[in-house]
């Protein structure tokens, strides 16, 4: 049976001193529509998604998200939070609601010698791998520096590192969450256990996560890049690239990419980076450096944070995006020839295709060990559409859709609840939605945080 959510409908006119007397309960500051900074504030990633708030607190501390948890409550008012703002989906960005806004939350401790550190959640992941690598120690986060921290710990979180040392959410040793009801609850294996587990790939559901609790690796050199090579050679580089994929140690993690120049040529890339030591990631990376030749190759030993900017530059704030993540069961011949044809008429410029991969340490898990189900999809393939102008939208959104579903007989039906518009919350979860919706009916009953991939609250009959 599924709990009705129907208590949190329009947001109610609010008078001024509701409002004052909610604004000298907060820390940090209250910004509604008539604000000078309203419009910097409010503004996410995804330049589609243009959503304007009633209300957003720019907490500062978890005071302040209990204080904005019981607003919201008590006014009826539907509520999203934003770490990063990174949702391409807007899951961040709520209409008319309460914004619980934690983008200046951004404190980090290190225990260097536990290896532990603690994070807020507004912090990006270049500001968060700053402060760890200041002792020589990373967490296994994402590829892109400016990318939150906190929404791509909560859905899972795969990158560089994931091979050696697993996803994010394999790598979280508790959280401090405010839930539905206002409470300030601790989950770890040994606190809320049930909660713990659900948080680990549940993304927003369960409440609103005000502390990480990460491990630590001592990491600090990778040997990582970029080859490219010209777009004539994309279905013979991506054919190599499933070898190189398919036979990768567990240190070795490697994508492929189509992608345009700035100078307008269409290139294919693979992206690599190594953890170990510099010596035998040279003697691993040879055989790939020489496929080809590549027509410009950038290998080398870096800190792990400038292989965490490889792909910076190419995912700017501000623009235009539509993205979809499908789960490859494998990448065969005709999957690499959809793919292939599918960019040689990409109509933006700005567009990428990644086949990104998830092997070693990461893909060893069991898919029900965490809330993060899809363990089984050796690649993932991430449709990138990026452009400037938004009456250009129809076409953008169409090429994308299309090649997702010429190369749907290849995937695994899951799909990453951190890059999927619409309501699939089903494929995000997988196997695991049925426990999260159990762990949903405990800890947020009428479903008020629902702004998101939603799991519905299940009660067992009788
Ligand atoms: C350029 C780019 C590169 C990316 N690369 C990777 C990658 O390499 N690996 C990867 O795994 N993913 C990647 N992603 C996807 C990324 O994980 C998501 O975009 C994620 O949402 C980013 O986190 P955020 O904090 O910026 O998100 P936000 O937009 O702030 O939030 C995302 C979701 O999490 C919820 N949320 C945020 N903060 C909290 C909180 N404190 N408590 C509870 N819920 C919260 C939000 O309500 C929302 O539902 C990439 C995305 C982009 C745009």
């Amino acid at each position: 049976m599924v709990l009705t959510e129907e208590r949190y409908g329009a947001a109610p006119v609010l008078g001024a001193a509701t409002l004052q007397d909610f604004r000298n309960s907060l820390h940090g500051q209250l910004v509604l529509p008539q604000d000078a900074e309203y419009d910097e504030v409010r503004k996410v990633f995804n330049a589609m998604i243009d959503r304007r708030p009633a209300l957003i607190v720019q907490c500062i501390d978890t005071h302040d998200v209990v204080q904005s948890v019981q607003f919201a409550r008590s006014h009826n008012l539907p509520v999203a939070m934003r770490g990063g703002g990174h949702s391409v989906a807007g899951h961040s960005m709520i209409e008319g609601g309460l914004l619980i806004d934690l983008s200046l939350m951004k404190n980090v401790e290190v225990d260097p010698v536990k290896r532990i550190a603690k994070a807020q959640p507004g912090l990006r992941l270049g500001e968060y791998i700053a402060e760890t690598e200041k002792w020589g120690l990373v967490t296994p986060t994402g590829t892109a520096s400016d990318t939150g921290l906190a929404g791509l710990a909560l859905g899972g979180g795969y990158g560089w590192l994931s091979g050696k040392y697993g996803m994010t959410v394999d790598n979280i040793l508790g959280f401090e969450v405010v839930t539905a009801d206002g409470q300030v609850l601790h989950a770890s294996e040994t606190e809320n256990a049930d909660l713990f587990w659900a948080l680990r790939g549940g993304s927003g559901n369960f409440g609103v996560v005000t502390s990480f609790e990460l491990k630590l690796y001592m990491v600090t050199e990778v040997f990582g890049g970029m080859l490219l090579y010209p777009f004539a050679m994309a279905r013979e580089v991506l054919r190599f690239y499933r070898e190189v994929a398919s036979t990768a140690p567990d240190e070795l993690t490697t994508y492929a990419a189509l992608l345009t120049a700035p100078d307008g040529q269409k290139m294919v890339a693979i992206l690599a980076c190594y953890t170990g030591s510099m010596k035998e990631g040279e003697r691993v990376l040879a055989p790939i450096r020489e496929f080809g030749p590549p027509v410009v190759d950038l290998m080398r030993p870096m800190r792990y944070s400038e292989v965490n900017t490889l792909i910076d530059e190419a995912n700017p704030q501000g623009m235009q995006n539509y993205w979809k993540w499908n789960g490859l069961k494998d990448l065969p011949d005709e999957a690499i020839d959809a793919i292939v044809d599918a960019y040689a008429r990409v109509p933006s410029p700005r567009s990428a295709i990644l086949i990104d991969q998830l092997h070693g340490a990461a893909s060893r898990v069991s898919p029900t060990a965490t809330a993060f189900a899809h363990r089984d999809a050796p690649h993932g393939l991430v449709i990138i559409s990026l452009w400037d102008d938004p009456s250009e939208a129809e076409v953008n959104i169409a090429w994308t859709k299309e090649l997702a579903a010429a190369t749907e007989e290849y995937s695994t039906g899951g799909i990453y609840v951190n890059a999927e518009f619409g309501d699939k919350a089903h494929a995000a979860f997988g196997v695991n939605y049925e426990r999260l919706s159990q762990i949903k009916a405990k800890y947020d009953p009428t479903n008020f945080f629902r702004h998101n991939q939603n799991i519905k609250p299940t009660v067992n009959a009788g």
